[in-house]
């Protein structure tokens, strides 16, 4: 009898502890992906993962068929496709790898309901350093705050080395019917905004292993690099990672190979780590504050036809502030923000432009390939200050100092093409030196007045 492998956001075959047992059961292996917006969600999956998960899909696919196996695509909602599969197919148990996500856990609840007599549940780890949930307190308890999060943890690395990638699998006789990769419509049709997604990005596992050994050389360099936005000098591997396409443990292992001191970047992993522990707790942590304060905020209210014009000028990189129109049209560009910027950008959304941090995050959702529940809502939980862990809401960014003192001329150059004739320091803030280059905009807000109206609003929420 055969046995299902159940792929979501795990979609390689090295280090992937599913894959590894199912191999090791001797069994032919059934690979299935399911295409899932009926399970009860957050969100639907956001159109640039959608165009990242078409790609991956076709390489892994690629990969099963050049050691004997191939994909099977289905869609539906995941606990009933896997029932009717198991049924169908005669299979004696599906493997799969733990996912955090709230509506996640449900459906693999509802799964074990659902299988046919004789088929059994076969729950493994190995998305991350460590199974969430599982990094305690001395009592007992669960981790609230990063760093002592990131200490305990750090007490169990190294993670266990990963496993290479099965050589061969079992052939099955005869394959279950597949849906058309074609027919899924993930990719953009008309118009087509991702051509440049295209270019700095390829999905998929083989690539996800270029990129971490090309980063992982330049390990050594990330502390003194990766605030800078005009240079690459971070990995670049978020997308990868959330789509499971790299294990956490093979960026561990492969950046310490490569010597020199790392401990920043693998931190920096940790909060990955970090963040799926968050939801683990917190389950509507993307759609709820943490902190009761900030129910009462006065947001503005996206309703009023002028509050919509600043939020869209804020998703088309028209703010006036060139650091956060840079990053917002990188972003729109190619799926992906530098973090230094992405923290300036929802910064600005939340305080200068007083607009709740959910309608942040939902964008983010729908425009970054590496959108995560998890990360995604911890960072602007983070950044607004209304998470568990938060940066304080009365820390108000000055996005034309932070533009200055990270040095993003470059960038800003690069992405707003209507300053790229400024020199330093009019490019950061060319309003303020009396500069009005075509075709850029005015300020939605200077930053005093703004600075002024967060502060009155938050001071509001003390009952
Ligand atoms: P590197 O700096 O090379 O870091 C290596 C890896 O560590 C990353 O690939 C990522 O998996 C992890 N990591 C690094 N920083 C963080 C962090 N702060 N939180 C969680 N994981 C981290 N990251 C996402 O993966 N998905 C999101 O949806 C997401 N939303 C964000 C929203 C906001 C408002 C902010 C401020 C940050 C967000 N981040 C998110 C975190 C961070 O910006 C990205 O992980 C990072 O920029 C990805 O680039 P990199 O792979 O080059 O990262």
């Amino acid at each position: 009898r055969p046995v299902i492998l159940w792929f979501r956001r795990d979609l390689r075959l090295a280090d992937q502890p599913a894959l590894a047992a199912a191999v090791a059961s001797g069994a032919p292996v059934i690979p299935v992906y399911i295409l899932d917006d009926e399970t009860p969600r957050h969100r639907k999956m956001g159109g640039a993962s959608r165009w990242w998960l078409h790609h991956s899909l076709a390489s892994l696919d690629a990969d099963l068929q050049s050691i004997g196996a191939r994909l099977i695509l289905r869609r539906g909602k995941s606990d009933d496709i896997l029932s009717l599969l198991a049924k169908e197919t005669g299979a004696s148990a599906i493997h799969f790898i733990k996912h955090y996500e709230p509506w996640w856990r449900n459906a693999e609840k509802s799964l074990a309901k659902a299988l046919p007599a004789g088929c059994d549940l076969e729950c493994h780890d190995g998305n991350y350093l460590l199974p969430p949930g599982s990094v305690t307190t001395g009592s007992g308890g669960q981790y609230k705050i990063y760093t002592p999060f990131m200490r305990a943890l750090w007490q169990h690395m190294p993670p266990a080395k990963p496993v290479p990638a099965p050589e061969k699998l079992t052939a099955l006789a005869h394959w279950p019917t597949s849906d058309a990769l074609s027919d899924w419509g993930l990719l953009p049709v008309k118009p087509d905004w991702a051509g440049g997604m295209q270019q700095l990005w390829t999905p998929g596992e083989q690539s996800a292993k270029a990129r971490l050994e090309a980063f992982a050389d330049k390990a050594k360099f990330y502390d003194e690099k990766r605030n800078l936005p005009s240079i690459a000098g971070s990995s670049f591997l978020s997308p990868h990672l959330h789509f499971g396409e790299i294990s956490a443990a093979s960026c561990w292992h492969a950046t310490m190979a490569a010597g020199g001191s790392v401990d920043v970047f693998l931190k920096e992993l940790v909060w990955r780590d970090y963040a799926q522990n968050v939801i683990c707790q917190f389950p509507e942590y993307g759609g709820r504050n943490a902190r009761d304060a900030f129910d009462r905020m006065p947001w503005r209210d996206l309703d009023d036809p002028a509050v919509k014009a600043d939020y869209t000028a804020w998703t088309k990189g028209q703010t006036g502030y060139p650091i956060v129109d840079a990053g917002m049209r990188q972003l729109w560009a190619t799926g992906w923000m530098h973090n230094r910027v992405r923290m300036i950008a929802a910064s600005f959304l939340i305080k200068h432009l007083l607009i709740d941090w959910r309608a942040g995050e939902k964008w983010f959702w729908d425009t970054l390939v590496d959108a995560d529940y998890g990360s995604n809502a911890v960072n602007w939980q983070w950044t607004a200050g209304s998470g568990v862990d938060s940066n304080m809401f009365v820390r108000i960014m000055a996005p034309l100092s932070q533009s200055e003192k990270f040095d993003a001329a470059h960038y800003i150059r690069h992405w707003v093409p209507e300053l790229s004739d400024l020199g330093e320091p009019y490019i950061h803030d060319p309003e303020e030196h009396g500069v009005r280059p075509k075709g850029y905009p005015r300020k939605l807000i200077g930053h005093k007045q703004a600075r002024e109206r967060a502060l009155g609003a938050f001071a509001g929420t003390k009952g």
